[in-house]
């Protein structure tokens, strides 16, 4: 079930209208659905109870404090790429046994705190990476458990921009580079070779290339005959942003990994950052202007790329829904900007919408992933407000930045 939607044409988040909460807070701020969210962790948990994977959320997609402690009150793991994720997970309460550590540009500061906090493991990219931790654990006398990650040459279908498994990007070891570092590595007195990681890109909306990665896994393993305790299948999965856009086949996927895992005794680990959160939020934003200009009417937000930056990074789409619906529709050239000194600071176009007004308010969906963490102060403009509704409470989970924080940093 969506907890945010439209009821009797007012755009609700559980039990809270969306309207009502724009009179406590101001605009702009994102607002979040708590019982979306732990749907959202349960159904990808139900889906593959057979092998009891360990679910590390990817923490870049969302690091809300609040967001993060739900989730670790849910069992979940994280996936880190940085420092500050490691730390933030920790202080979430997020165990170090359930946290893996990921990204092509680990540096040895990196390194030592995720050898020190005893993470489960460091997914390495490449073979400088791994001296660089052998060199490391041998100074510290420990032995380090990491995995690595298989570059399998194969793009999700999805926007160039998150695609990570092709063999032209940055990411992973190619086929025979992953087989000779695991040769070099089980030389390597002070690293333990337990994972073997992939992660192939984000919002992948068909299952066909997860299933080619799990072949080239299978022969991977045939070939280097390692018995891998942790196969981490990473994150991905996508979610329909589109109204009537198919959703990812969860059920199919499941069958595909159980069917994976039945002649291995490797502990499956996922890594999902979008599935989890991204339906989780809207952007509430007021109306500020509209103009019209040329035959295009202008709809001039208070929400900018500087908030939500995935339209702008990557032309993502964002349904744009009216707090309150009314009944005749608006038609047009429509074009929802922000108020940002950029032209690429657009959000959507639309031939018809809601009548809407200036200072009505208009939400923006699917805002959860890749949503606050991607915003910045561009244009010098505090960082927003997060808001959790749960039933028919809400709070506030990160404050807005105060004007004196922003022109004195
Ligand atoms: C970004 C990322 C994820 C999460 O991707 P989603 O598409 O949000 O599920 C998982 N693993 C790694 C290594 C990543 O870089």
């Amino acid at each position: 079930m969506n907890h945010i939607r439209l009821r009797k044409n007012n755009l609700c988040v559980e039990n809270v209208s969306a309207q009502k909460l724009t009179k406590r807070y101001k605009t702009p701020f994102y607002c979040y659905s708590l019982a979306q969210l732990k749907d959202n962790y349960q159904n990808m948990k139900n889906a593959f109870k057979n092998i009891e994977p360990l679910i590390c959320f990817s923490v870049k997609s969302n690091s809300n404090p609040v967001v993060l402690k739900e989730l670790k009150n849910m069992g979940s793991g994280a996936d880190v790429v940085s420092l500050g994720e490691l730390l933030k997970a920790l202080k979430a309460g997020i165990s170090a046994k359930k946290i893996v550590f990921s990204g092509v540009g680990k540096t040895e500061e990196e390194i030592v705190m995720a050898i020190r906090k005893k993470v489960l493991l460091i997914n390495v990219e490449s073979e400088s990476e791994v001296n660089l931790i052998n060199k490391i654990a041998k100074k510290t006398s420990r032995k380090v458990s990491i995995g690595i990650r298989l570059n399998p040459n194969i793009t999700g279908k999805t926007h160039e921009k998150i695609s990570t498994g092709g063999k032209d990007e940055k990411f992973g070891l190619v086929y025979n580079d992953f087989i000779n570092l695991c040769k070099k590595i089980k030389k390597m007195k002070n690293l333990n070779l337990l994972g073997l990681s992939v992660h192939i890109g984000s919002q992948i909306s068909s299952v066909t290339p997860f299933k080619k990665v799990l072949s080239v896994i299978d022969k991977i393993i045939k070939k280097t005959k390692i018995n891998f305790k942790f196969i981490d299948l990473g994150g991905g999965l996508g979610i329909s942003y589109y109204q009537n856009e198919k959703p990812f086949d969860l059920k199919q996927y499941a069958k595909l990994v159980n069917k994976f895992s039945k002649d291995k005794n490797s502990k499956i680990i996922f890594e999902p950052g979008r599935y989890i959160v991204a339906n989780t939020a809207i952007l509430i934003t007021k109306i500020i202007y509209i103009k019209k200009s040329n035959r295009k009417n202008f709809i001039i937000l208070d929400a900018g790329m500087n908030n939500l930056m995935r339209p702008a990074l990557y032309n993502a789409y964002h349904q744009i829904i009216p707090l309150i619906r009314k009944g005749r529709f608006a038609k047009g050239n429509i074009k929802f900007v922000g108020p940002i000194c950029e032209s690429s600071d657009e959000f959507s176009n639309q031939k018809t919408f809601s009548k809407i007004k200036e200072g009505d308010y208009v939400a923006l969906a699917n805002v959860g992933a890749y949503g606050m963490t991607l915003s910045s102060n561009y244009n010098t403009r505090p960082t927003i407000a997060e808001i959790m509704v749960s039933n028919s409470k809400h709070k506030i989970i990160r404050k807005r930045q105060s004007l004196e924080d922003l022109v004195n940093n």
